[in-house]
């Protein structure tokens, strides 16, 4: 007989499943890995395995046989189809009350089917998003439990400590029902795409009006990097701009403009869309890779369209404080919206979300880690009921005292021509949001004009219809 002699099973024995393994290992934890080339199995116990606790499984019963009860089966495999192909797998030598989680970035919707049709079974599923990269997974990742909350208690240990800690703290908490911990982890990498496009149009508007290399900009950002903007972006960018090739010169500047997407971005746009949420900056964030995406398009308009032919002409030093606020204050925005959207979410799947959990769980071991999510954290800690981060006295001061600088940079770009799509769609936001009057009205007139849809009147909230032609 096989013994039952692992914590957990982990299939999927590609970068994240091999590192989270490993991270599981050190932590104490007996894992046994599975994967569906078997040979990989053989091959990680050999090598990256030698001299640790881990074992191994040639099937999938074996693999189930040696898991402790309740069992516990993790999968890291390619999003999509593998996933529910591997839960078909593992049902028949599961029993009621056993755990699947599926820690790879798996669509929501997914998620949410795969948690019912589980449970209606009898079993428990978490759909957990694992962010930070091959990194993240071996020495600390960033984790987004959902689905079966009675599964939380079995997990928690295992995963509180792997995940990364801040503070003492683990960047992982139960974040809610069904699709809740994928949903996070989506809207997670959207707000990736926005501040990887913010931190890019920084440079651009640097580079473009000030004239700055890669080594006077790779200075800037290590100035940033000990204020209010310290993240792991900002200092990977630092690091990137201080880059040399091997004939010592910038390696920024050899590398083709188009950028690549893998759809998380595109996604958390689609849910923003689909809940009539204006999350306008992360929008921009995936549209300006679509932009960047038809280089050889721009290149035939670069030579057609013209722009200003204006040089900047204000204080230097300024305008580089300027931008700093600017993307600050774009990034409060971007956060904001952030939240605005996982809100809707959440009423709309009848989710219970911490947003406090969700800023610590961000705050560490993520792409997205930065001393502002602390912030965010005391907001939401402070005032779980928050109906916006930029009703947060800190947040209302932070944006009000970055406007000049943000209104500064946004208006030099319009009249240098540099694009600024996420730092301008920000600041238009933000200008439409503290308006208790917008031009809608004239809208809803438009709209009973040409199609008789009818508008509700200031006065006494009466809807009606204009006959505006005087016609029959
Ligand atoms: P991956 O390249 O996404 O997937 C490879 C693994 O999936 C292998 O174990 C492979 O098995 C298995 N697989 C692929 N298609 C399969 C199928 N049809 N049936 C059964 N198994 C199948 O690996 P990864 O980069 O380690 O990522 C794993 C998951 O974590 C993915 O969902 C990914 O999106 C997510 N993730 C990745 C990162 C990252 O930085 N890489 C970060 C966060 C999350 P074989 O060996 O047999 O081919």
């Amino acid at each position: 007989a096989v013994a039952a002699v692992a914590d957990i099973g982990l299939i999927g024995l590609a970068v994240m499943g091999q590192n989270l393994i490993l991270n599981m290992n050190d932590n104490g934890f007996t894992v046994c890995a599975y994967n569906r080339t078997v040979s990989k199995v053989d091959h990680f116990l050999a090598n990256e395995a030698k001299g640790t606790n881990i074992v191994g499984a040639h099937s999938i019963e074996e693999f189930c046989k040696k898991l402790k009860r309740p069992r516990k089966v993790m999968m890291l495999v390619k999003a999509g189809q593998a996933v529910d192909d591997f839960i078909d797998q593992v049902l028949p030598f599961l029993e009621k009350g056993d755990i699947i989680i599926d820690g790879g970035n798996s669509h929501f919707p997914d998620t949410i089917r795969r948690t019912k049709e589980l449970e209606a079974k009898g079993f428990l599923f978490v759909g957990c998003g694992v962010s930070g990269g091959e990194e993240g997974a071996r020495y600390g990742p960033s984790m987004m439990p959902g689905g079966s909350k009675d599964a939380w208690p079995h997990v928690k240990p295992i995963f509180q400590a792997i995940a990364a800690k801040v503070d003492g703290e683990p960047c992982c908490d139960w974040v809610g029902e069904t699709g809740a911990g994928h949903y996070v982890k989506m809207v997670h990498n959207g707000i990736e795409y926005g501040d990887m496009q913010m931190i890019c149009e920084a440079y651009h508007i640097l580079k473009e009006a000030l004239g700055l290399t890669a080594d006077e900009l790779g200075d800037i950002f290590t100035e940033w990097n000990q204020g209010e903007l310290d993240s792991y972006l900002i200092e990977i960018t630092r690091d990137i701009l201080k880059f040399k090739d091997t004939d010592g010169s910038p390696l920024v500047e050899h590398i083709k403009d188009t950028a690549g997407q893998k759809g998380t971005g595109k996604w958390t746009v689609v849910s923003a869309l689909d809940n009539g949420m204006p999350v306008t900056l992360i929008g921009e964030a995936v549209f300006a890779r679509c932009l960047s995406a038809i280089k050889d398009e721009r290149v035939r308009a670069s030579s057609i369209l013209s722009g200003p032919n204006a040089k900047f002409t204000g204080d230097k030093k300024q305008f580089i404080h300027d931008v700093s606020k600017a993307l600050y204050a774009s990034k409060i925005i971007s956060y904001a919206q952030g939240f605005m959207l996982m809100r809707e979410a959440a009423k709309e799947n009848g989710w219970h979300l911490n947003n406090a959990g969700i800023a610590l769980m961000w705050r560490g071991g993520c792409i997205i880690r930065s001393v502002f999510l602390g912030d965010i954290k005391t907001a939401y800690t402070k005032n779980p009921e928050l109906e916006n981060l930029l009703f947060d006295p800190f947040f209302t001061k932070a944006v009000t005292e970055a406007t000049q600088g943000w209104r500064n940079v946004v208006s030099q770009g319009a009249l240098l021509g540099v694009p600024t799509p996420a730092m301008s769609s920000a600041l238009a936001f933000f200008d439409g949001y503290r308006h208790a009057v917008l031009p809608a009205n004239l809208l809803q007139a438009q709209r009973d004009y040409f199609g008789a849809h009818t508008y509700q009147r200031l006065d006494n909230e009466s809807w009606v219809h204009t006959n505006w032609t005087g016609r029959g």
